[in-house]
């Protein structure tokens, strides 16, 4: 079968086949998911994505959808065994800029162009992106998109939905949905192609996207800041975003992880001791002063700004750097952060199996990156203790990393079942013969 899978495609769409490239496509960022694809393709078209589909569906074979392979939940690779045939569809080849309105602020772009890509092409013109984070030199549009990723910047511009135009995208029957020729302002009924934005590649294989861009802040003032707790940290934030300036970011780094950072990242630590936060506070405005604490550390000099934010941008390839490593990225209500911290702290250090933890993320989105090491890679016991804790906060288990292969089986803690079953009904729906990212998002 996976022989003639591959021969079928080969005549229709580039097709890999060297063992160690397609180990590349089959692991994920992490090294902690790694799975099994017959033939992995690289569609240069919609047109070709279009082959793809219709002769993996006419040979009952199921397709994994791949954007840059910078996901963290496993949902970018395929299930280690399974009972069909596994075609890759790496978007990475869908690189055209198909449009730049330069007048209404639109690019509109094949789903494969990374982030960075489209940072370096609309700064030139004048234009920023407002989704911003550190995998920007890999991961693509298609998925930012199908992640509704978040960053840096959620604090000031929003998720990545925020700045969705228009989507493009394949469905299971090889029909192309689009509404890239649409205005901005289009209320006519359902917002059918939104559908694809957070749905994990479940629903179809976006192919392009018509982005909004923002016009760039061109100056800022970053501060690096030592809080001693969650709550001073949280009260630091609370007089920044009184002081009038506009908040662009407001991260944080604990102690553990700012260690971490020092020492594998070989960094010059920033003060005699390290504190149990740092906080990262980017506000507009050149040179801006702040009431904040004495030793914190300011600058508007690209060049230093840069040095700062690398601190907080290496903690997540830190903590992986470790292997083996345990990684949840849950959001709590601001105003119950600080609670949740010490709560989680408690929960953590009772645990014998949990060698270290530690948590960096978005203070400002009450989204905290927490990663523990010590507990096999496939024992979820300390993983479950920490999302049910979520849970009673009345958080997320996902802030915005999404569900993938990692968390399918807590979805329910969080999600009402309604809202599954609905989820479930759309799947239906759109990818009536599950052709699609099987067992991303929810179980087969
Ligand atoms: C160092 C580092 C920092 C990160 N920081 C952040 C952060 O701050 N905020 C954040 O939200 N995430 C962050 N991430 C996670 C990741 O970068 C995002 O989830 C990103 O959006 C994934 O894009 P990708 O192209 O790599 O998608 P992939 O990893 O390839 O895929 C992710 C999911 O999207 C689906 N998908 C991909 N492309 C398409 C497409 N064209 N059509 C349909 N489905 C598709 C896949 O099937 C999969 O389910 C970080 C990752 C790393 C490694």
């Amino acid at each position: 079968m996976a022989g003639s899978l591959s021969q079928a495609l080969a005549p229709l769409v580039a097709t890999v086949s060297d063992p160690e490239v397609v180990f590349s496509y089959t692991t994920d960022w992490t090294g902690r998911f790694t799975g099994h694809a017959d033939v992995v393709v690289r569609p240069e078209s919609t047109e070709q994505v279009v082959a793809t589909v219709q002769v993996c569906l006419a040979a009952g074979a199921k397709i994994q959808i791949q954007g840059g392979n910078t996901g963290l939940v496993g949902g970018s690779v395929p299930p280690t065994k399974s009972d069909y045939a596994v075609c890759l569809v790496s978007t990475k080849s869908l690189t055209s800029i198909i449009d730049f309105d330069e007048i209404s602020g639109h690019i509109t772009v094949g789903a494969g162009v990374t982030l960075g890509q489209v940072q370096d092409l609309v700064r030139a013109k004048g234009w920023d992106f407002a989704v911003d984070l550190a995998a920007r030199e890999s991961a693509t549009v298609g998925g930012l998109v199908a992640t509704n990723a978040g960053g840096i910047r959620v604090c000031a511009f929003g998720m990545t939905k925020r700045s969705v135009v228009g989507i493009e995208m394949v469905l299971a029957d090889g029909r192309v949905m689009s509404n890239l020729k649409s205005p901005l302002k289009d209320n006519t009924g359902y917002a059918v192609e939104d559908i694809a934005i957070g749905a994990e590649g479940t629903l179809g294989i976006i192919t392009a996207v018509k982005l909004k861009l923002i016009r760039p802040v061109a100056e800022t003032t970053l501060y690096l800041i030592p809080a001693k707790s969650m709550k001073s940290a949280l009260e630091t934030l609370t007089k920044v975003q009184s002081s009038g300036h506009q908040l662009l970011a407001a991260e944080c780094v604990d102690a553990v992880s700012m260690q971490l950072i020092l020492d594998h990242a070989n960094f010059r630590p920033l003060w005699n001791e390290i504190p149990k936060l740092t906080l990262l506070i980017e506000v507009a405005g050149q040179n801006v002063d702040l009431e904040l604490p004495a030793d914190a550390l300011g600058s508007s000099e690209p060049a230093a700004k840069r040095n700062y934010w690398q601190y907080r941008e290496v903690a997540s390839d830190t903590w992986t750097a470790l292997g083996k490593v345990h990684k949840l990225d849950v959001s709590v209500a601001i105003s119950d952060l600080a609670e949740f911290d010490l709560s989680l702290h408690n929960l953590l250090s009772s645990f014998k199996g949990v060698e270290l933890f530690g948590a960096f993320g978005h203070l400002a989105d009450g989204n905290l990156h927490i990663e523990f090491v010590g507990p096999a890679i496939d024992d979820f016991a300390v993983d479950y203790a920490v999302l049910k804790l979520v849970a009673e906060f009345n958080g997320s288990i996902s802030a915005e990393h999404g569900i993938g292969r990692a968390k399918r089986e807590y979805l329910s803690l969080t999600r009402p079942a309604l809202d599954i079953e609905i989820g479930r009904q759309i799947k239906s729906v759109f990818d009536p013969t599950g052709l699609f990212n099987p067992g991303v998002l929810y179980a087969d």
